[in-house]
Order: structure tokens, then C-alpha cells, then sequence
């Protein structure tokens, strides 16, 4: 017998109909003798109908309210498997995130969970009921309600898993499994029977929205054995697990992208000690995150620092980059938010060298041109014009020949 926790996202609980489907999928997995611990998201639009809906009454709403009201879709969710469940005569429990207590930091919006109590978990497993928790919330120290960022009900259920030392967490999904990159762009993408931790933490922070950052974190700090499946599909799907060096690792694994990202460029600074923070600074301190930098070697005691941001935080980092260029009497700033970044990924890129020469030759003989580029151990980074971005994608996938096993 083993202990499952098993998250099923927006798609797979979308319709009624839907969450009939993963209720008697539970049924019969609970039949073959395992403990089930389920985490479900809202229903697919939901999360965003209700940022449209407080949009339209405040365009900056307070953290604290937005956390109210977008913990809402998950609590719909719950509720109705649990009635779905009983239904078919099978007992089930929904817990919100701060019933639970999942609790979190006060950060709202993206809080970061600091504990689980687990106990009324516990205590229903066993009494034989199923658990149904809502995913993407907690609470913070005070009582108040937190989410944890969009796609954050993946992060629910790998930190309920590591916190109940689960077998196995598991996310169905709408796509069978991790893939070379997205099979929505790529046809030819081939699906992955394992990853790295390492591998898919740099897919998912580089853009492949298939599971939240921080779920793979908590995977790889506690050790959780992560699935990736379909929630429509029979299959084994993607294993993701330590690196485990008897295996053969290809030297690519994939290609993730990003298309929400914007560039900023000041020039003609001046050259001098401290330029970086006092350009960088007062964009910190208005919580933009910075990606990728570049300063360019200096010349006539000037330079030029180009960074790149959320395309979302893009006017509100021009309003700053412009004052500042003022107050460094620097010559200008430029900007383009119609920007994409393209990044290769392997573990076995540590071992090969001229991965980046291969990636640098595909995109020029696509005449396709490199604005930016930064590297790490296991992945090479680079930005593209978005119009050239699948273009960029399926060439470097076919380049790569990441169709072929
Ligand atoms: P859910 O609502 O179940 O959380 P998401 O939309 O968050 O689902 O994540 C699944 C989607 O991730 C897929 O539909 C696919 O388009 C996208 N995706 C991006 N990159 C990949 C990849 N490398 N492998 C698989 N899916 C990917
Ligand atoms: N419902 C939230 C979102 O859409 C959380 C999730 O689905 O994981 O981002
Ligand atoms: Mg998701």
C-alpha cells in the first residue's frame, strides 16, 4: 500500500462532466489498496476571470483582497469532487489551504509555504476517506489568506507530498508528460521517461509552464519522487528524479522559451564604479525582477547596459530606466518589449563542448538574430525577436535531433 498525492489542473477539473471523470479515476486507483491525497486547481479560466473581475474595479488591487478572491476557484473545485466522490459512495474531505494549515510568509500573491500540519490529513487517510486539498493557498502567521503564485497548486501538492513522506506526487495534467519542448509548438517533440530535477528546474524557470518552479524545488530539497501524466491518456508519463549517473544522459534534454519578456537599454552612461547598482537599484526596489545583463566594455569613458524584465513590469521599468538616465546624464534609452528568450537545456553539456556553436550556427542559418546570450552550466540562453521565436525553436529541436531517442 502506498501513500499518492495526486494534483489534477485547471483542464482535468474544467467541467463537471470532467471532475465526474476524476472522481471515478480515484475510485478505482483507491480500490487497488493506496492512500490518495488529492490537490486540485480551479477550474481552467477561472483563475484568470476572477484578475479580470477585480481588474475592473482597481487596477492595483491590495495583495491581501486579490488573495481572497483568487482563493475562491480552488475552494469551487474541492467542494464538488468531494460531493462527485460521495456520490459513487466513497468518503471524502475538502480542506482549503489554511483549514489544512498550510502556512505561509505574508508575501501575497507568492507566498512561500514555511509549514504543514498534517494531522486532520492524517486522521482522515485513516478513517479510509480520501483527502481533497485546494491547491495555490495557505495562510500566513496572522490568519490571512495567501496564494502562491499562478500554477502554484503543483508547489501544493509536491510540499504535501514531501510533508506526508508520500510515495510518489503525481500531476495530471492536459499533456502526457514532459516534453523535449511544448508539443503545442513543436509537433515534433518527443515525450521524456525521465529528467533531472537539475533539468527541469532550468526548463521550468526558462519557461516551460508545465509544472511551477518551485515545485521542483521542494522535489529536489525533500527528495520527492515527481510524475508528470495525462489526466485523458493511460500512460507512465515523465519520472523526475535525481541524476542518477549509471544512466546515459543525452547531452540536450530540451528547449524551453519565454515569451513574456521585454528589453531595456540605456547608452551612453558613464564609465564608473557603482553604474550597475545605480541603474539596477531603483528597479529593485520597486520589486522588477531583473533576468538577463549585459554591459557592454567601455569606450570613451561611456557604456551601454542593456537588462531584460517581466513584460509585464516593462512601462513601469522605462518610467524608472528614464529618470535615472537623466540623473546619470547618460545619452538615451531604448526598449523593446516584442523580445522572446530561447534556451537549450542538459545535464550533459557539462561533458560537450560546442553545444553553443551549434546553437549560434541553426539560428543564423535561419537569419535569425541573437540580441542576447548568457549561459550556466547546463543551459545556454538566448534572445530572439518573438516573430522569430517557433521558427527558432524548431530549428535548434530539429538541430538537436531531439525527435529521436
Ligand atoms: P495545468 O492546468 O494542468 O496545470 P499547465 O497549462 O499549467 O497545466 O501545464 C501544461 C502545459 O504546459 C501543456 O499544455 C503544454 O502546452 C505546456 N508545456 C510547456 N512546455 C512543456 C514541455 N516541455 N512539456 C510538456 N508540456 C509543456
Ligand atoms: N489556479 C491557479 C492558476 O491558474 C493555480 C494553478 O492552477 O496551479 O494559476
Ligand atoms: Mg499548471
Amino acid at each position: 500500500m502506498a501513500l499518492i498525492v495526486q494534483k489534477f489542473g485547471g483542464t482535468s477539473v474544467g467541467t463537471v462532466d470532467r471532475i465526474r471523470e476524476v472522481a471515478k479515476k480515484l475510485i478505482k486507483h483507491q480500490q487497488q489498496g493506496d492512500d490518495l491525497v488529492v490537490v486540485l486547481s480551479a477550474m481552467s479560466g477561472e483563475t484568470n476571470r476572477l484578475i479580470g473581475l477585480a481588474n475592473e474595479l482597481n487596477d492595483k488591487p491590495k495583495g491581501r483582497e486579490l488573495d481572497v478572491l483568487l482563493s475562491t476557484g480552488e475552494q469551487v473545485t474541492i467542494a464538488l469532487l468531494c460531493m462527485a466522490l460521495e456520490q459513487q459512495g466513497v468518503q471524502a474531505t475538502s480542506y482549503t489551504g489554511s483549514q489544512v494549515r498550510i502556512l505561509t510568509d505574508d508575501s501575497h500573491n507568492k507566498a512561500r509555504i514555511t509549514e504543514i500540519d498534517d494531522k486532520k490529513i492524517r486522521d482522515d487517510l485513516e478513517k479510509g476517506h480520501i483527502v481533497v486539498v485546494a491547491g495555490f493557498q495557505g495562510c500566513d502567521p496572522q490568519g490571512n489568506i495567501t496564494t502562491l503564485g499562478r500554477g502554484g497548486s503543483d508547489t501544493t501538492a509536491v510540499a504535501l507530498a514531501a510533508a506526508l513522506k508520500a510515495d510518489e506526487c503525481q500531476i495530471y495534467t492536459d499533456v502526457d508528460g514532459v516534453y523535449t519542448t511544448d508539443p503545442r509548438v513543436v509537433s515534433e517533440a518527443r515525450r521524456l521517461d525521465t529528467i533531472t530535477y537539475e533539468e527541469m528546474l532550468e526548463m521550468a524557470s526558462l519557461g516551460a509552464k508545465v509544472l511551477q518552479i518551485r515545485s521542483v524545488e521542494f522535489a529536489r530539497n525533500y527528495n520527492v519522487p515527481l510524475r508528470v501524466l495525462s489526466s485523458f491518456k493511460e500512460g507512465g508519463g515523465t519520472l523526475i528524479t535525481a541524476e542518477d549517473p549509471t544512466m546515459e544522459q543525452a547531452v540536450i534534454s530540451g528547449i524551453a522559451f519565454n515569451r513574456d519578456e521585454a528589453k531595456l537599454t540605456v547608452l551612453g552612461v558613464p564609465d564608473h564604479p557603482g553604474i550597475a547598482t545605480q541603474i539596477l537599484g531603483p528597479i529593485a526596489k520597486e520589486n522588477i525582477e531583473v533576468d538577463m545583463i549585459i554591459q557592454n566594455t567601455g569606450h570613451d569613458s561611456t557604456t551601454d547596459f542593456t537588462f531584460t524584465v517581466h513584460r509585464n513590469d516593462f512601462q513601469a521599468a522605462l518610467d524608472i530606466l528614464q529618470k535615472t538616465s537623466v540623473l546619470l546624464g547618460a545619452k538615451s534609452v531604448i526598449s523593446d518589449n516584442k523580445i522572446a528568450k530561447v534556451s537549450v537545456v542538459g545535464v550533459g553539456m557539462r561533458s560537450h563542448a560546442g553545444i553553443a556553436n551549434t546553437m549560434f550556427e541553426t539560428l543564423a542559418n535561419e537569419d535569425i538574430n541573437i540580441s542576447m546570450i548568457s549561459t550556466s552550466e547546463i543551459k545556454i540562453s538566448v534572445v530572439v525577436d518573438e516573430l522569430l521565436l517557433d521558427n527558432a525553436v524548431k530549428s535548434l529541436h530539429k538541430a538537436f535531433k531531439l525527435e529521436h531517442a
